[in-house]
């Protein structure tokens, strides 16, 4: 499906932007240009949201696989989440994230099938014997008829010291037939007992007569394989079955990450245990192989065979088994060099040649970039990045042979040469971009230096992520910058939730749970937030020294997040006092979630308290802190329970620095770039491997880098800051500097990833200051305030604080804080769309909308600012959404349903507005007035496909009964939860339309009961995405009250979804016939 989106992006010609850093460029000729243009960017920015809508129903769609099919799944599921408790309260509750549950995945590995037909332990094998060397004879002579590799290997191991062991233990996929086994020591036989497999762990064990003894070992073994088998992880084939009579196999890449090398070699499969490899291929002379290490010319051989050939490898250097690779196929290539002289070469199909230009030309440019920053050549002969088809991830980085699933990196010409291509051109290269210098990083980060264990998969991951946002900011600085924080917020709303928050570093004892810990929030941005506070408190200048010497140290070898600390300075400066950087970042690596930082003040005696915690979500849902709301219980306004009562501290007052907040670090300077390649350390070092494995038990306490500011730039004091660690759960002290009527902000430029809450007065003060002149507060600042306002306020006692704070966004200037703004702005109307005061809500967001329309109008002339708008194109549905919901004229209903009903078939670039447009008209006006547009959409039912997916959509918007009744019945006969989920959650609405939820659910009802038991996964503690959405997208008591008639036993977990969603829409119905309500009907002006 992923596929299906790519595919149809459009288009790019000429010099590709990224490559000369031609954003600059394109803003000029952007402005030179006639009005004509500007509506051209519009155009293909909304071809691009349409796109992305269709995208969404192909998820939506695909998830009821794993709900109605697929029991395994849901097995495997439920084995492998982290379950630990079994008495569920109403604390156990998760609503689903909010925009979380159906966002466009990361195109990168993290992108995983979850299909795993076994599960396994994952044991460490014994450190007495350990492999240097392999040499691998591969014969792929028949793999293009029936699947089959055959191969020799022979594994070169060191045993240590004479031991008692006689057994040899190496891991070893179902998939391989040993067929001869043999064990040398000195040229000599050595005799074995027994040899046996345990398929649970996917080892193989030879027993011996004699212990082993101190020396050099070789085990040589003769296998055949199967491959391209549904059944067995480790290759992916592209199956070409066009000529009908039999499957024919053209292709195969592999991608052995993380624990698949087992399945194509008998081996020590731990990413630690490093060897060399020679490799040879025998193959059908019509192919190319492809290897990580470049082919041995052999020009003097005679070669007797018409039809086969065997292509021999260079050695490799020392590396881990998951970066062995392999493809094969009828490729075509096209070659360049990097500046240094590295042959790169992209392998493709014929076809798809003129696909690979941006590709080509780009992956030089990263990898002399990432030469250059880290001051260590690219050490392989050669790097082949090969576009494959059928790949199930969007990259994966061998050592030397990067494969990318080909949809992930191509780019197909347009077929004009217009400048109303830039946007879309610069959003797909920047997303092409991102891929490749995500894989280029991995060569040193992952490839050249490794984990030595997979709960440390950050050291690869992390730091690939960080450097794409490295590279990236050299000419897209404003959209990486941007995306980073975009990441930052994701992650930070993720981990808040307890069934998100996963530690950095933890235990993974299976298979799947490595697997599974390849999270696009949880390990990736994680792992490049964390790294990025990293360099933040050594500064750059130090951090930069410091990963050159981490990737020298320790190149060819595997490493611990401790070889990372021995390579940077040992303390980290914040404030007067420094901190062992070790110890500041080890709780960060290895607690659960993220800490929120309270800070309450005293406004009497100037005095403030800090407190740190982790994240507990339900104690800013008011709903669900008491035990037992009853129906019409009014929730009490009452100032924070936050007790900050601990006693002063003076001596935590001496260290505070002052400075003005425009002063920067010393600027030094850059040292001469050094040029030789590392050196190659000894192939393995046991003792390394011997080091005890650290994983760290969470706790709730971190090491916090605390900065606060207060004061305005109009004042000759200026704006102060103050800097300290919080290392205790609370601090409480006095400032005597700030007076009470001055707004304190935590945490300036959102600079360390923590959540920052207030007493309700400094909310408020810091509100009233962004009302006044929000360019006081930092823009990364604002982001952070809507965010963490969102989190803390909107669902307490007091949203009508939150309302206000959003308010100021009437005002906001940047682009980057409005599209947040998009965000927080849009989930509110949502909250209470049900409700009496949607029209009140929506009156008082107005001159906010018409704002954030003022910003897209300005985007449009400049390419990098719009551009923005693709980082989440759904963020334009949305204000399309507002817009028409607001009743502001750019909707301009009428005009657009007269378009879309004269040609509603065909989808020009303006559609999506069309079809909001549409849904308003049918919504705001009565049955007889819309009646062309419902007669239209009552025969387009019959539809299939995507035509289909959108007139249910508008069916849904209008209050016909007959045509809401057919449409239900329509949706409903789907059987597709997910299509159910969809219909609920409108792409092209902001309105509650009653009637059609009425008659959906009552659809709904005449199902069978093992339908409906399976729609909501009753019987599972893990429920379904779409059964949650759907179960979450009720608005109103009496919707909730007919969904609980549906079945007569929702198990106990849904119970609870009930009970919390009951205390939910109570607290939604209370707090807007009482706060929310008090504050519409307030003068504002001194609120
Ligand atoms: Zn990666």
């Amino acid at each position: 499906m992923n596929a299906t989106f790519k595919s149809m992006v459009p288009v790019c010609e000429g010099d590709p932007c990224i490559r000369n850093g031609s954003g600059a460029g394109a803003t000029v000729r952007f402005r030179q240009e006639s009005r004509r243009r500007k509506s051209d960017f519009a155009r293909k920015c909304i071809a691009v949201i349409l796109l992305h809508a269709i995208f969404l129903f192909a998820i939506l769609a695909a998830l009821i696989i794993g709900h109605w099919i697929s029991e395994e799944n849901q097995k495997l599921n439920n084995r492998t989440m982290l379950e630990k408790k079994r008495n569920f309260t109403i604390l156990d509750v998760f609503p689903p994230l909010a925009d979380g549950g159906f966002g466009i995945a990361e195109q990168l590995h993290a992108v995983r099938s979850n299909k795993l037909s076994t599960d396994a332990l994952l044991v460490p094998l014994p450190l007495y014997i350990l492999p240097y060397h392999y040499d691998l004879q591969l014969d792929f002579s028949q793999f293009d008829t029936n699947l089959f590799i055959r191969a020799n290997i022979s594994i070169h191991l060191e045993s240590y010291g004479n031991s008692t062991e006689d057994e040899i233990q190496f891991h070893l996929g179902p998939n391989i037939k040993i067929e001869r086994m043999r064990l040398k020591k000195d040229g000599k036989k050595f005799y074995a007992k027994t040899f046996k497999r345990e398929e649970s762990k996917k080892l193989g064990r030879i027993s011996l007569r004699d212990p082993l003894q101190k020396g050099k070992y070789i085990l040589e073994m003769a296998y055949n394989m199967t491959i391209c088998d549904e059944d067995v992880d480790g290759v992916r084939c592209s199956l070409d079955n066009q000529t009908n009579s039999s499957l024919k196999s053209t292709s195969f890449t592999t991608k052995l990450e993380p624990t698949l090398a087992r399945a194509f070699f008998p081996c020590w499969d731990e990413p630690g245990v490093k060897a060399t490899f020679n490799i040879s291929v025998k193959h059908n002379k019509k192919y190319t192989v492809l290897s990580n290490m470049s082919p041995i010319e052999q020009p003097n051989k005679v070669d007797w065979d018409d039809q086969f050939k065997t292509t021999v490898f260079q050695p490799t250097p020392p590396m881990s088994t998951y970066l062995l690779a392999f493809a094969i196929g009828e490729f075509v290539k096209l070659e360049t060099r990097t500046e240094r002289g590295i042959p790169v070469t992209v392998w493709t199909y014929p076809e798809d040649v003129m696909s690979m230009k941006f590709t080509l030309e780009y992956a030089p440019v990263i990898f002399d970039r990432l030469e250059d920053a880290l001051e260590i050549p690219y050490p392989l002969p050669k790097v082949d990045l090969i576009a494959a088809r059928n790949f199930h991830v969007g990259g994966m980085e061998n050592w030397g042979l990067i494969v990318f699933e080909f949809a992930s990196i191509a780019y197909t010409p347009p077929i004009t040469d217009h400048v109303n291509e830039t946007v879309d051109r610069m959003y797909n290269e920047f997303r092409i971009g991102k891929l490749i210098a995500h894989e280029a990083a991995h060569q040193w980060f992952g490839n050249l230096v490794t984990m030595r264990d997979w709960s440390e998969l950050f050291l690869n991951e992390g730091f690939a992520t960080f450097y794409v946002y490295e590279m990236m900011s050299s000419e897209r600085p404003v959209t990486a910058q941007f995306e980073y924080y975009d990441s930052l917020a994701a992650l930070v709303s993720a981990q808040s939730e307890e069934d998100h928050r996963l530690s950095l570093v933890r235990e993974l004892a299976t298979e799947s749970q490595v697997e599974l810990s390849f999270h696009p929030t949880n390990l990736y941005t994680k792992g490049c937030v964390l790294i990025r506070m990293l360099r933040d408190l050594v500064s750059d200048f130090d951090f930069k020294a410091a990963v050159r010497r981490y990737l020298r140290k320790n190149a060819y070898r595997s490493v611990s997040r401790d070889d990372l600390f021995s390579s940077l300075s040992a303390y980290a400066d914040h404030g007067a006092d420094k901190e062992k950087l070790n110890y500041v970042l080890e709780g960060w690596f290895v607690n659960e979630g993220l800490p929120e930082v309270t800070l309450i003040r005293n406004y009497d005696n100037e005095m403030m308290t800090i407190s740190q915690r982790k994240t507990v979500h339900h104690e800013y849902r008011s709903f669900l802190k008491d035990r037992k709301p009853a129906a019409g219980v009014r929730y009490r306004a009452s100032r924070s329970a936050e007790d900050g009562s601990t006693l002063f501290d003076d001596t935590l007052f001496e260290g505070y620095t002052e400075r003005r907040k425009d002063k920067r670090r010393k600027h030094r300077p850059a040292r001469r770039k050094a040029s030789t390649p590392p050196p190659i350390s000894p192939i393995m070092r046991r003792d390394e491997l011997r080091k005890p494995r650290r994983v760290g038990a969470s706790q709730d306490l971190w090491t916090i880098p605390i900065t606060y500011m207060f004061g305005s730039l109009k004042t000759s004091e200026g704006q102060v800051i103050r800097e300290f660690w919080l290392k205790n759960r609370t601090v409480s002290f006095g400032d005597a500097e700030i007076s009470p009527n001055q707004a304190v902000l935590v945490n300036p430029e959102w600079k360390y990833p923590y959540r920052v809450n207030y007493d309700l007065l400094n909310w408020k003060l810091l509100a009233r200051t962004l009302h006044q002149n929000h360019l006081e507060i930092n823009d990364k600042s604002r982001m952070q305030l809507i965010l963490d306002a969102e989190y803390f306020l909107s669902n307490s006692v007091n949203p009508h604080l939150y309302l206000y704070l959003l308010g100021y966004l009437a005002h906001e200037t940047k682009m980057e804080v409005m599209l947040f703004g998009i965000d927080a702005v849009y989930r509110f109307i949502d909250v209470f769309k049900a409700t009496q005061l949607n029209k009140a809500i929506l009156v008082y967001f107005e001159p906010v909308i018409s704002q954030m329309d003022h910003l897209l109008n300005e985007s449009q002339v400049d390419a990098e600012t719009a551009s923005l708008w693709l980082v989440r194109p759904e963020r334009l549905a949305k204000l399309y959404q507002m817009r028409c919901a607001a009743g502001l004229h750019s909707c301009k209903n009428e005009y657009y349903t007269q378009k879309w009903s004269r040609s509603p078939d065909e989808w020009t670039e303006d559609v999506h507005k069309q079809v909001t447009a549409v849904c308003h008209q049918l919504f705001t006006n009565t049955p007889e007035e819309v009646k062309t547009v419902q007669e239209l959409l009552d025969s387009r039912l019959s539809s299939s496909g995507a035509k289909w997916a959108l007139t249910v959509q508008l069916a849904a918007c209008s209050h016909n009964q007959k045509l809401l009744r057919k449409t239900a019945r329509a949706i409903v006969s789907t059987k597709n939860a997910a299509v159910y989920a969809s219909a609920l959650q409108s792409d092209f609405s902001l309105h509650y339309n009653p009637t059609f939820r009425k008659y959906l659910w009552s659809e709904i009802s005449k199902m069978s009961t093992f339908e409906k038991t399976a729609l909501f996964s009753t019987n599972s503690t893990n429920i379904l995405p779409a059964s949650r959405i759907l179960l979450h997208s009720v608005k109103t008591i009496d919707e909730l009250q007919q969904i609980r008639g549906l079945l007569t036993n929702w198990g106990p977990l849904l119970t609870l979804h009930f009970e919390y969603l009951e205390r939910y829409l109570l607290w939604v119905s209370s707090v807007s016939q009482g706060v929310l309500h008090q504050f519409f009907a307030a003068d504002l002006s001194n609120f």
